[in-house]
């Protein structure tokens, strides 16, 4: 960047050393860091802005993989068995969850702890669950900071993990490096992915389950390649692969794992991997640019005093959607 639209950071005395404490990876630091981002006060937030700036440069060496599949598609028992082969390797691992709904629901894909046994108490790795942030864009945004932070904290594998509803594969696959779509062997199964769009962000689609019926899977695999086939690959260097394992045994967890490392390599070779990180942090900066413009309409005296009246007239027809549109904004050119 820039340096002279960059900016110097300069830190208050807590914050600096909240800072030194997540470059010297102490984990109460990192977990302080990440509330402090995921604050809705408006003071965090400036703080949290001041961190994460200090933290930017230590931030982007990790591989950041994205994890999505429908509830009980095995996610959890998948990101346990290659975390800890991960820490074998000698990685460290950290894992964050995009789910909207956990405001809803009262509880979040990674809130319950015993999901991950073994990986939430090793000292290699960080688990996090989704951040109640209410819409998506609120939830994303944090766990984009969440991942900055970790990064800086020397965690060398990103997993962002998420659940197959909505939009959220998409706000995932704009965050990481490699989006990973996790099927399960049924008929059908493919098919809602196919229909629902889903299959075209993925890297790689994984076939979980494949102890049950090696024959299903090989089948589900086969389905898969052929739909893939069919599709433009948004990479002109990655055509997306389609594995089969079971996260029950570990069979086929590091066969996986090559296949991410194949993706890095090939990506990196081609300059993609750079190129898509910028794409994503530009859109990233648009899509808070649009939270905010919107936050502050909706905030606005003049819209707030006009938008009952207006809906209204939209409603009752009397008033076209375009016109209504214009004439809120409007209110706030009048400032
Ligand atoms: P999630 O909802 O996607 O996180 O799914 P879970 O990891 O909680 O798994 C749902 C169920 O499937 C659990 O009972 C797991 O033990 C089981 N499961 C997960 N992976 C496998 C697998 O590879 N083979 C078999 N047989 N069961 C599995």
């Amino acid at each position: 960047m820039n340096d002279s639209i960059a900016g110097q950071v300069l830190l208050a005395a807590p914050d600096q050393q909240l800072v030194a404490g997540v470059l010297a990876r102490q984990p109460r630091a990192l977990a302080k860091a990440i509330t402090l981002a995921e604050s809705t006060r408006r003071d965090h937030q400036a703080r949290a802005e001041q961190v994460l700036a200090a933290l930017l440069p230590h931030t982007g060496k990790a591989i950041r993989v994205g994890i999505s599949g429908a509830p009980g598609a095995g996610k959890s028992t998948f990101i346990e068995v290659l975390g800890l082969h991960l820490i074998e390797c000698g990685h460290r691992v950290a894992v964050l969850a995009v789910d909207p709904s956990s405001t809803l629901s009262g509880g979040s894909i990674l809130g319950d702890k015993t999901r991950m046994e073994k990986l939430s108490t090793h000292p290699n790795a960080f688990i996090r669950p989704s951040p109640s942030g209410g819409s998506l864009g609120g939830v994303a945004e944090k766990t984009r900071e969440a991942m900055l932070v970790c990064e800086a904290a020397g965690f060398d594998v990103i997993i962002v993990e998420t659940v197959g509803v909505g939009q959220s594969e998409t706000t995932v696959a704009g965050m990481v490096d490699a989006f990973v779509l996790l099927q399960l062997p049924n008929a059908g199964d493919d098919l809602q992915a196919i229909k629902k769009g889903i299959v075209e962000l993925a890297d790689l689609v994984v076939i979980n389950k494949a102890d049950i019926d090696p024959r299903a899977a090989a089948s589900a695999r086969q389905h898969f390649e052929g739909a893939l086939s069919l599709l433009r690959s948004a990479s002109a260097a990655w055509r997306p692969t389609v594995l089969t394992l079971s996260a029950l045994t570990g069979e086929g967890v590091a066969n996986f794992w090559q296949e991410i490392e194949r993706h890095r390599t090939t990506l990196e070779a081609s300059g993609e991997l750079a190129a898509k990180r910028r794409r994503q942090a530009i859109d990233w900066m648009w899509t808070l640019i649009d939270g905010e413009l919107r936050n502050r309409f909706r905030h606005h005296e003049g819209v707030r005093q006009d938008l009952e009246k207006v809906s209204r007239c939209v409603t009752a027809g009397s008033m076209t959607p375009a016109a209504a549109a214009h004439r809120l904004l409007g209110h706030l050119q009048n400032d």
